[in-house]
């Protein structure tokens, strides 16, 4: 099975500025100077703070990685946001190159030249389409793209997420307009035992030592796997709302696809001439989708040798999620103060490339 290489073109073709990087850099430094400003109770702040998700999200999706590291340490995200993403460590890289073999085992990749927007997503929705493919016939799958409203995926009680510069802390749905989250599932496995024909979302960890993972890393691993589990639930739950993707996406359902993302659809056995067909090929694959399992695998390997150190198998909990959850976008919508990370788990600081900037390390040194 061929995958298109999607993740590389997206920086190039899927990106449709709204407004030039400079507009944005001012934008950025002014809402830095109203966030610094903006001390105590919102309603009393003479400067709209504009929240996180308004200023860094704004017509892009929230990754589910934003979500893993904002529960890491909200902090810690709000400096990544702020003042971009440290060099990557040499243990990351090899973590990245881990799970480029793991996916070569199981995906051929191939370039195909991507023009527009349009492309793009109709190229993400064919990899969906070949993975879960692959998934049905062969048992597994790796690197699956998924994708939902976040409207739809968070709206679990009264979480709603607010874009608006509101200043009155109440007005949450003074202007609400859904956020798209996305998210690349690792790995998928349909049960080898006949009994049960529901997915097992896994994702594998590498560690630089051999050591067992923290309570604190297997809670963050727990909560990125029930992120996919819930996107994945709600794509194959007839819930894909494409009206509201259209529109948010700033993607045209009638653009007539590039030769060269025709020629390759067809060649997988398609027949797409505009983006609005592949998606109604997205959404016929998806009503023939099972739900996902209720237990989730996390998986630790030893980086040096890929020896497995541990596999971590737990059961999805609903309510736990839509809690996190809750926390976690209360902090992107600036509806309080970030977090530093609690006393237990101040060894996170140790590893924090933005520890010499932090006021809670500058608080406990002076004490
Ligand atoms: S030093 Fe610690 S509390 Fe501060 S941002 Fe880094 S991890 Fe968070």
């Amino acid at each position: 099975m061929a995958f298109i290489d999607a993740a590389l073109a997206a920086a190039a073709a899927g990106a449709r500025p709204l407004v030039s990087s400079t507009a944005r850099r001012a934008a950025a430094q002014l809402s830095c100077a109203a966030y610094s400003a903006a001390g105590g109770d919102i309603e009393d702040s003479p400067v709209p703070r504009r929240s996180l998700l308004a200023r860094f999200r704004e017509r892009r999706a929230l990754a589910i990685t934003d979500i893993t590291a904002t529960e890491w340490c909200e902090k810690q995200m709000e400096f990544v946001l702020e003042h971009g993403k440290p060099e990557r460590t040499e243990a990351m890289k090899a973590g990245s190159e881990r799970q480029a073999q793991l996916e070569q085992e199981v995906v051929e990749r191939v370039e195909v030249t991507i023009r527009s927007a349009e492309d793009l997503w109709a190229v993400k929705f064919m990899n969906f389409i070949m993975g879960t493919n692959q998934l049905m016939f062969d048992g597994i799958t790796r690197e699956i793209p998924v994708f939902q409203s976040g409207y739809e995926a968070f709206y679990l009680g009264n979480i709603l997420l607010c874009r608006s510069d509101c200043k009155s802390y109440h007005c949450r749905i003074g202007v609400v307009e859904g956020s798209w989250m996305i998210g690349i599932i690792d790995e998928i496995r349909m049960p080898i035992d006949d009994i049960s024909f529901q997915p097992i979302l896994v994702d594998t960890k590498t560690r630089v030592r051999p050591t067992i993972p923290s309570e604190a890393q297997k809670r963050n691993g727990r909560l990125q796997l029930m992120c996919y589990k819930y996107l994945w639930d709600n794509l194959i739950a007839e819930k894909f709302p494409a009206e509201n993707f259209f529109s948010y996406s700033d993607l045209d359902p009638n653009y007539l696809l590039s030769d060269d993302v025709k020629q390759y659809i067809s060649s997988l056995g398609f027949n797409a001439k505009t983006f609005e067909d592949v998606l109604n090929y997205f959404k016929a694959t998806c009503h023939t989708l099972p739900r996902s399992g209720e237990s989730l695998l996390l998986r630790y390997e030893l980086q040096s040798d890929h020896s497995l150190l541990e596999e971590y198998q737990f059961t999805n909990d609903a309510r736990w999620f839509k809690d996190q959850i809750q926390e976690v976008l209360s902090f992107w919508q600036g509806s309080r103060e970030p977090k530093f990370v609690t006393e237990e788990e101040r060894w996170k600081c140790s590893f924090c490339k933005f520890a010499s900037k932090c006021p809670m390390i500058a608080s406990t040194s002076r004490c």
